[in-house]
């Protein structure tokens, strides 16, 4: 008779902001402050910046 908890009792969603382009988690903490963008949508704002001119 062997009974194991897993320690993945999370619940309720992980503590990362919301990229607000997809709504994806990101690698930020919600505390982040100003725009979080997970970083798929923060290398392409990178190209973005990196083509300007
Ligand atoms: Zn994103």
């Amino acid at each position: 008779m062997s009974e194991e908890h897993e320690a993945d009792d999370k619940d309720g969603g992980p503590p990362y902001a919301e990229c607000v382009l997809c709504r994806k988690p990101t690698e930020y903490p919600k505390s982040q402050k100003g725009v979080t963008l997970c970083p798929v949508c923060e290398w392409q704002e990178a190209q973005r910046a990196a083509c300007s001119g």
